[in-house]
């Protein structure tokens, strides 16, 4: 059985969502901010990968940390979140000066997923669906009936794509996609709302 739960991260309100099952000792996250409210949440279980909505600094921050505790933890991602991943300029951190650089360079640790794949989970398949405009790192996970949406879709806000790679047009279409494919789904977007 699937359980799902979320954390809201103190950077900017983003969100990591903990993928588990009862009867498994090791759970999935979506996305990586705050690791001690991680690890507080999960206990004793392990965290044996993270998918990536898409590799905006204030959604990856946690990695640097998660790896040093749980080396072998798998990071799925597209190829230019791969890239992105290791670049202070392409994931954020070097515009935020208050924070550390949390780039990452593992590719030994790195799945690189593209449109169309899909994976077992608990059982249970993972579509995965390019969804970039806000990024191009961004991707949309399905799975049992919940849509992990990033910052492609959280519902009652504009879409932002004012920044270094972001594209309007893609970030159009990759909405109406989302909504297409999205329609019979629970909504899990990158953000907790106010
Ligand atoms: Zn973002």
């Amino acid at each position: 059985m699937l359980t799902v739960s979320y954390i809201t991260n103190r950077i900017f309100n983003s969100r990591t969502y903990i993928l588990s099952d009862p009867n498994s000792n090791i759970v999935w996250l979506v996305d990586c901010g705050d690791v001690d409210r991680i690890v507080e949440s999960i206990g004793e279980k392990q965290v044996a990968g993270v998918l990536l909505t898409h590799v905006h600094f204030d959604h990856i921050y946690g990695l640097k940390e998660l790896m040093a505790k749980y080396p072998k933890v798998l990071v799925y991602t597209n190829g230019f979140g791969a890239e992105a991943l290791k670049s202070p300029k392409q994931n954020l951190s070097h515009y935020h000066s208050d924070y550390n650089d949390v780039s990452i360079d593992a590719p030994e640790n790195i799945f690189i997923l593209k449109e169309g794949d899909s994976f077992e989970l608990f059982g249970y398949t993972v579509q995965i669906y390019e969804t970039p405009g806000h990024s191009p790192s961004c991707l949309t996970f399905i799975v049992a009936g919940l849509a992990f949406t990033g910052d492609a879709y959280i519902p009652g806000v504009k879409v932002f794509t004012g920044f270094p790679h972001s594209n309007r047009k893609q970030a159009a279409s990759s909405l109406d996609k989302i909504l297409r494919l999205t329609s019979n789904c629970s909504i899990m977007p990158g953000h907790s709302v106010q």
